[in-house]
């Protein structure tokens, strides 16, 4: 409380200027695991102890994308600070960060294999070990929604609030995937990716044989609590 005003400016532009930086290396990444094309795709982080977040801005190419280049939201999607708009699915982002307050990353992409998913409106069976790890479970399917209000985010919402899993395939469209922060929302985005296409592989050869639901239990929270604290690679 006794903190000067103008040093508290001086702390939240320091923690902006690290999130900005993090979140633009943090789009190389979906790049490098093959997740986007063109400008598809977006991460976003939210700015500890505040109510902003920092996104990538919309119709920027990824070799573009720097730290100066990224945009800053408030909680309502609105633009508090950046030379570009802000990524068209903001307002799915800051549903999240308003009502998921653990949540301190989103990310979005349409990566192949987990959006053929979504288009089939289907649920990726949890039939991996590192899938029980992960997502606790099936990575589940969330409604239709059209672009322009609040029904993507809800959509998002609702259906990971129902779940143990970090990852929604919204129907028709693609992966959303949360963590406590921007990082651990990527790590989700490229295990969805790659979760979606080794089950559609053994399908192709025959069907996958489901682990035990006490097994996924055991699974999920031996990987969340012992190796969750140091980054979950196990
Ligand atoms: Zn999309």
């Amino acid at each position: 409380m006794s903190t000067p005003p103008s040093r508290l400016a001086l702390d939240r532009r320091a923690e902006v200027q690290r999130l900005r930086e993090e979140v633009a290396a943090l789009h190389a990444e979906l790049v490098r695991y093959q997740l986007v094309v063109w400008t598809a795709g977006n991460v976003s982080g939210r700015v500890p102890g505040t109510d902003l977040f920092v996104i990538k801005p919309s119709g920027v190419s990824y070799d573009a994308l720097d730290a100066d280049a990224m945009v800053v939201c408030d909680l309502d999607g609105n633009l508090v600070e950046g030379d570009h708009q802000p990524s068209s699915d903001t307002a799915a982002h800051a549903y999240v960060y308003r009502h998921l307050p653990e949540v301190g990353g989103v990310v979005h992409t349409h990566s192949t294999y987990a959006t053929a998913w979504a288009a089939r409106g289907e649920a990726v069976p949890c039939v991996l070990t590192m899938a029980a790890d992960e997502f606790g479970g099936e990575i589940p399917v969330g409604p239709f929604a059209l672009i322009g209000d609040d029904s993507i985010g809800r959509g998002i919402v609702d259906t990971l609030r129902a779940s143990r899993s970090p990852a929604v395939l919204m129907q028709n469209h693609g992966p959303f995937t949360v963590g406590t922060d921007a990082r651990a929302a990527v790590k989700a985005a490229v295990m969805v990716e790659d979760v979606a296409r080794t089950v559609h592989l053994a399908r192709l050869l025959g069907d996958p044989v489901p682990i035990a639901p006490e097994h996924v239990d055991a699974l999920h929270d031996r990987y969340q609590h012992v190796y969750g604290q140091t980054g979950g690679v196990a």
